[in-house]
């Protein structure tokens, strides 16, 4: 009987795949999964702090991903935003790069010095699946790809004036239909958006993950629209006040929010 059912399942696959649906999953605060077929990504997944506004994955979420069970089984990478604990700690992170061996992690340089200070050797093999790098908000972007998947970064400044925070805006195509990006917590200013105007009209990007203050805001809609121009909006960050009660909070903003851990989006460049 398996043996059929292992032939039907091949049988139906190109069919299957060609309406194969990217989805978004919510994880709490900025953490997102985001999937395409085989291809499985994860932004600012793990984190400790909540500073008592926002939300953390929920203790099931968290120890499904450490396991790798379904459906964040075949994660291909991580993807972290900036060092901020509501974004990233070092304990759950360099514990699922433990568990998870395959997985490869993107990061700004100062996620690196984290990992090091919380006693990471620096030759340890684990930090050989680490990629950091140190960007300007003013430097071009870099590329780089593995597999299926192109990733390409910019340095968009941190919200509330914090010059000294690495923020960067994570771009990720998985496959050629799908390419997502995650903004952080970037401020809504237009000439940190407008001076990478050509890095962003490289490509069409499906759906953007912005902090919520984008969402509803004149000048976070201007970026989203007009120089990222994104098909897609579901703002992240949102107070986890709002758990619960997402479409009294979507409608206030004018937009599509995440705001109850494990709901899901279908991405669409429709
Ligand atoms: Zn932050
Ligand atoms: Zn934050």
């Amino acid at each position: 009987m398996k043996r059929i059912i292992a032939a039907l399942t091949l049988a139906l696959a190109p069919a299957a795949a060609a309406h194969d649906h990217s989805t978004a999953r919510y994880l709490g605060n900025e953490g997102v999964m985001v999937a395409h077929g085989d291809s499985k990504v994860l932004f600012d997944a793990f984190y400790a702090d909540g500073f008592g506004q926002y939300a953390l994955v929920p203790d099931d979420i968290s120890q499904a991903m450490l396991n790798g069970e379904p459906p964040f089984d075949g994660v291909d990478a991580i993807f972290v935003s900036h060092v901020h604990g509501d974004h990233f700690s070092p304990r759950p992170t360099i514990a699922y790069m433990r568990a998870q061996t395959d997985v490869v992690m993107f990061a700004p340089e100062q996620v690196r010095e984290k990992l090091i200070e919380a006693g990471v050797a620096s030759d340890d093999p684990m930090m050989k699946r680490v990629r950091t790098l140190a960007l300007s908000p003013e430097d071009n972007g870099e590329t780089f790809s593995f597999g299926d998947i192109v990733v390409d970064v910019v340095s968009v400044p941190h919200a509330g004036n914090r010059p000294h925070i690495q923020n960067y805006a994570w771009r990720v195509s998985l496959g050629e239909e799908t390419t997502v990006i995650h903004l952080g917590d970037a401020d809504p200013k237009v000439l940190n958006f407008s001076r990478h105007q050509s890095h962003f009209n490289r490509k069409q990007t499906t759906t953007a993950f912005p902090p919520y203050w984008f969402v509803g805001d004149r000048n976070g809609e201007l970026i989203l629209n007009d120089i990222i121009k994104a098909r897609q909006t579901i703002g992240v960050h949102v107070p986890r006040r709002a758990a619960g009660n997402g479409d009294a909070w979507r409608r206030r903003a004018g937009g599509d929010l995440f705001t109850d851990p494990g709901e899901t989006r279908i991405l669409s460049n429709d």
